[in-house]
């Protein structure tokens, strides 16, 4: 069997490990850096740029710079959310065929899957030159929070990228592994990961090479992305009230003060105040002006105190649900790059108490060591641990006055099954549509549609006679199956799925090509 890759594909930034003999081992990139930041460019003249020489060049080339692609995966484009996100971004969302949040560059369409898969490649090849063999397989890490249609959308980017996934793990429960491999731990801990755009927090039981994970919480809308938009947003009304002019509708000035806002919040992690200098940022009617500014820690604390705030409410829920106190916890980990924060660490220990917070892990690379460990287990080459995860979110049916009907809760262990009779409303009713929904909410609007099925041919009946059990399955990676069976005459229905979100295999070819 050859390597396997333990992929971490972040938000902001991805990291890859493999196994080498039962030590997982962080593989340097290309740059000799041990993370890649996932963006990718396109230029005027047709060149593409991953990684860090995307990063490079972005404020010169902002339209045609995709960051933070992980935020529209396996996502629509008429999400409320979305539609607010594209209003900050200098790059365009628009919609595929199917509904599905794709990018645009100048003329042409990608989707999500194609722009990670693009990133996921470059991973590989790093990944190859430095095993000096081919590698054909991964495990990649989701957030917790990730629905069926995000997961789908993850494993097809790893497809079109050349990989197989073998497993589709959850960042935190990686970050665990990692961690619990290492120390041997026993009991009880929590996984705190702040990163560029997801919070993730879970709380495992762990012992003797088993990890059972509890509960998870979280917040699919915060991460260090905001805390620049604070930043920003200082600095640019501050400009504006220091010199009348607005940078909001000039999409390079606005990705130079991003920039200087995410190197300022970096480094009053360390410093207690720093500098920003941008010359030439806007043209005034008496020439150009320059941004120059001070800021301290303090300042940066006060502004991202309401993000700070939003921390707390994930981490007391995880462990209400978890039927634990801060008390029960042996430690807590922090993942994540936001953890560097001191505001973040401080508040960390408010939560959860002091002389919890561990530095046993690299917030950066906790997952992909998590990733390659797993890799591990499947290939054989660790033994004597034991996963057991759970799905994060509700799956249901939506029934009428737009409810969720739930089928499986939130927080069982994966993998599980669980089956639902259904029946007609009308004579001679010869179909049911079923339409599937995930997530937190009561409200079926509110949760992410899965794609409607539609249980066809069912025998001439009676109202209300005919039985069909559907049978819905969550797999080990979190993926959602589901099947019918009509219970009088005993024949296994096909479902046919509609309107469900990710590619077509059309779709999944013209990107092979492109790629
Ligand atoms: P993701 O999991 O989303 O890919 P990471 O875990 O790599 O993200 O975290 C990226 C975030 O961490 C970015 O917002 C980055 O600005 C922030 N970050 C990195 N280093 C520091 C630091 N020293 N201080 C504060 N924030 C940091
Ligand atoms: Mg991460």
């Amino acid at each position: 069997m050859g390597k396997i890759l333990g992929i971490d594909l972040g938000t902001t930034n991805s990291c890859i490990a493999v196994i080498e003999g039962e030590e997982p081992t962080v593989i340097v990139n290309a740059e000799g850096i041990r993370t890649t930041p996932s963006m990718v460019a396109f230029t005027t003249k047709g060149e593409r740029h991953v990684g860090i020489h995307a990063k490079r060049q972005a404020a010169v080339n902002p339209e045609r710079t995709i960051f933070g692609i992980k935020r529209l995966i396996g996502r629509r484009a008429s999400d409320d959310d979305i539609k607010e996100l594209e209003e900050s971004l200098p790059y365009r969302i628009v919609p595929s065929t199917n509904g599905d949040a794709w990018v645009k560059i100048d003329s042409e369409t990608y989707s999500p899957q194609e722009i990670s898969a693009i990133i996921v490649r470059k991973l590989r090849e790093c990944a190859e030159s430095y095993c000096s063999e081919e590698i054909k397989q991964c495990v990649v890490a989701v957030p917790a929070y990730f629905n069926d249609a995000q997961r789908q959308a993850t494993r097809d980017a790893c497809k079109l990228a050349g990989l197989d996934v073998l497993r589709i793990m959850n960042e935190p429960t990686l970050a665990a592994l990692a961690f619990g491999v290492k120390k041997k731990t026993t009991g009880y801990i929590a996984v705190f990961d702040l990163g560029g755009g997801t919070f993730d927090v879970s709380i495992l039981q762990c012992s003797e090479g088993t990890f059972k994970v509890l509960a998870t919480s979280g917040n699919n809308h915060l991460g260090g992305n905001d805390f620049d938009t604070a930043i920003y947003t200082f600095l640019a009304d501050k400009f504006k009230e220091e010199n009348g002019v607005d940078i909001s509708g000039d999409k390079m000035a606005v990705q130079r003060v991003r920039e200087a806002a995410e190197q300022i919040k970096c480094e009053l992690s360390s410093l207690s105040e720093t500098q920003v200098n941008l010359p030439f940022l806007a043209i005034g009617p008496a020439g150009p002006l320059h941004l120059s500014a001070t800021v301290t820690r303090e300042e940066l604390e006060t502004l991202v105190e309401p993000l700070i705030e939003k921390l707390d409410k994930p981490c007391h829920d995880a462990l209400e649900e978890a039927g634990l106190t801060p008390d029960d916890l042996e430690d807590v980990l922090l993942v994540g790059g936001m953890t560097r924060m001191p505001a973040v660490r401080a508040r960390v220990e408010q939560i959860f108490g002091t002389n919890k917070v561990s530095h046993g892990v690299n917030p950066d690379e906790a997952v992909a060591l998590g990733a390659a460990i797993q890799s591990g287990i499947l290939g054989g080459d660790i033994q004597e641990v034991i996963l057991l995860d759970v799905t994060p979110l509700n799956l249901g049916i939506e029934i009428s006055g737009d409810r969720v009907s739930t089928i499986i809760e939130r927080n069982t262990s994966i993998p599980t099954r669980a089956s639902k009779v259904f029946t007609t409303t009308e004579t001679n009713q010869s179909f049911v549509r079923i339409t599937i929904v995930q997530g937190d909410s009561p409200k079926a609007s509110e949760c992410a549609k899965l794609g409607t099925f539609v249980l066809t041919d069912i025998p001439p009946m009676p109202a209300g006679k005919p039985r069909i059990e559907v049978q819905f399955s969550i797999n080990a990676d979190g993926v959602v199956s589901v099947q019918g069976i009509e219970k009088q005459t005993g024949a296994v229905k096909e479902l046919v799925i509609q309107d469900s979100v990710g590619l077509s295999s059309q779709d999944l070819a013209n990107a092979q090509e492109r790629i």
